[in-house]
């Protein structure tokens, strides 16, 4: 076929019009943006450009960051506008160690935080059943070790006194030790003569033989199998509620540490009705003695059907011992204050291995909970070994809590690569810290206690959480303890192993980018650049100039997911 030649113009002149329509598209300048932040104070966490002024936002990405002069080019008719006023704006906070589910439900329940002591807790419960009132179970958490004194256990005589006929269960702080009435013992069908079930503990009268109501690790599944679950849009509700909570404290993402993966399907449900407004990275909980076929089923089908920007299921979760308080946490040597306890692996060490390097291979994730000297050494070595025998690079595993810690293991995070995944607010030193925690550990361990400096200094990457609900998942006042390592009314003067405090850059990076790399995201996620995903915050104070005795007082008064404003506080 010939070509006429006037055709062959119009298809040149086609042609070059393409090219300068390409082009101009490839000059961001001059496609307008979705949402322009303008004159903040944008301590972006990238280190080529650590401040400026303005962020250009298209569609669930960043498009711009500079000057507001430069940013302001992007502006045009529907283009929406947030003026920052000169405050400071941040990423988006990533809180790495949650239970999202269970947070959500405690919402809704008797909050035992903060209490002083036995009587006030019964306040609170009375004042909780007068608005709840009926037969049903009262449910709540948040009672911590020292708030029974010298025994650092509760006893169900509190409970008794005020509901003999209302059974009555309540999580410790940690979520390790629950505290369970006679009725609630009643129903669960616990007598003198039922045995400890394995990796867990009935308190028991030492002349009785009776339970006294407080049930170490495992043995709460006794009681807990007999309370009533909530329904699929009572969990819904919850959710709401907490996804709510988390953005109105500047949480953009969250690293789910256990309870969600068998919620996958509930999050889902609330991103098909538009209501994610938070980004779920959801670690498998598997649990000891071994990994089973129908564990690595549940694994690969979650990470195969989940795998994106706000739902991604790629990680599993270890437990390998408990907490300090009740002497669960595994250490090497005996525990100060009862050299008959050590505590114990919650999982046979080789068998802890063979799972982590069989899921290691196939590219999955770890979380592993540790809290005991011992229980870290197990981590780590599990980790070295499955590196060396699969030759895999940048698996980034990491160790949940890190409490305690041998001087021998500090620079093996930095060298192995191994993130330490560590929660601030667990070092607050009240009195459950400083009378039940350290007088458990002794002087000795205690003086290296949560040494997320050291492992810093010696290489290792850093990542923050909070444990929600064990603490509030409010990241300020981790923030604030991470930095003074004293309570919010400067208790203890000197610090409580001042040598670990951090500065808040420091502190903000293991919330922000840290976390991100934590999570394997950071391409995407964790600072402000551009094409990485628009999740940011403007906050009320800068906390990089303030007095670190008010970082606890920051609040959040925008919250970007997304591109999304998904929070805004109301001027009041
Ligand atoms: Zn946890």
């Amino acid at each position: 076929m010939k070509t006429h030649p006037f055709r062959l113009v119009l298809q040149t002149l086609a042609l070059m019009l393409g090219f300068l329509l390409l082009s101009q598209a490839q000059s961001s300048k001059t496609i307008p943006a979705d949402t322009i932040v303008l004159h903040g104070r944008v301590y972006t966490g990238n280190a080529k450009q650590p401040w400026a002024q303005a962020v250009a936002i298209r569609g669930a990405k960043i498009v711009a960051v500079g000057s507001d002069i430069e940013v302001e080019r992007m502006r045009a008719e529907g283009t929406k506008i947030i003026d920052a006023a000169g405050r400071l704006v941040l990423p988006g906070f990533v809180d790495s160690h949650i239970h999202f589910m269970d947070g959500s439900l405690s919402l809704g329940r008797v909050n035992l935080e903060g209490a002083k002591d036995a009587s006030d807790i019964q306040q609170r419960l009375r004042e909780y059943a007068s608005n709840h009132s009926g037969d049903g179970w009262i449910l709540g958490r948040g009672w911590n070790y020292a708030m029974f004194g010298p025994e650092a256990l509760p006893h169900k005589k509190y409970l008794d006194e005020i509901f003999p006929n209302r059974p009555v269960f309540l999580e410790g702080y940690d979520g390790h030790t629950y505290w369970a009435n006679s009725k609630a013992l009643a129903l669960a069908g616990i007598t003198r003569e039922t045995p400890d079930p394995p990796n867990g503990a009935i308190v028991r009268d030492p002349k009785s033989g009776e339970a006294t109501g407080a049930l170490k690790e495992s043995a709460q599944d006794l009681v807990a199998k007999m309370v009533p679950k909530p329904s699929r849009a009572e969990k819904l509700l919850a959710l709401r509620a907490g996804i709510k909570w988390a953005n109105e404290h500047g949480l953009t993402r969250v690293h789910s540490a256990g309870g969600d993966s068998e919620a996958l399907d509930l999050y889902d449900e609330l991103r098909r009705h538009g209501d994610l407004t938070l980004r779920f990275y959801i670690a498998y909980f598997l649990d000891p003695p071994r990994l089973r076929p129908q564990d690595l089923e549940a694994i690969e089908n979650a990470r195969k059907k989940f795998h994106d920007d706000w739902i991604d299921a790629g990680a599993v979760k270890f437990m390998v011992d408990g907490v300090v308080e009740s002497h669960t946490a595994a250490m090497l040597e005996p525990y100060t204050d009862d050299s008959s306890l050590k505590g114990k692996l919650f999982w046979e060490p080789s068998n802890y291995k063979s799972a982590v390097s069989e899921l290691d291979k196939r590219g999955l994730q770890f979380f592993t909970h540790a809290i005991g000297e011992y229980g870290v050494r197990t981590a780590l070595d599990a980790y070295e070994n499955a590196e060396e025998h699969n030759h895999t690079r940048d698996r980034r595993p990491r160790i949940e809590h890190i409490e305690t810690i041998a001087p021998a293991d500090i620079p093996r995070f930095g060298k192995l690569g191994i993130i330490a995944s560590m929660q601030p607010l667990h070092s607050y030193p009240d009195s459950n810290t400083l009378n039940v925690w350290a007088r458990n550990v002794g002087p000795d361990r205690a003086s290296r206690a949560w040494s997320w400096k050291s492992i810093s200094d010696a290489g290792g990457r850093l990542a923050f959480g909070s444990d929600w609900p064990v603490v509030t998942l409010n990241p300020w006042e981790g923030v604030q303890t991470a930095v003074t390592r004293q309570t919010t009314d400067g208790k203890p003067e000197a610090g409580f192993v001042p040598g670990q405090r951090l500065t808040v850059a420091q502190v903000i990076e293991g919330y922000t980018l840290g976390a991100a790399f934590a999570g394997r995201r950071e391409k995407s996620e964790g600072s402000l650049e551009v094409g990485k995903l628009a999740d940011l915050i403007v906050v009320s104070q800068n906390v990089l100039e303030i007095v670190p005795q008010k970082l606890a007082d920051t609040k959040v008064l925008t919250t970007i997911v997304g591109g999304k404003l998904v929070y805004q506080l109301e001027a009041k």
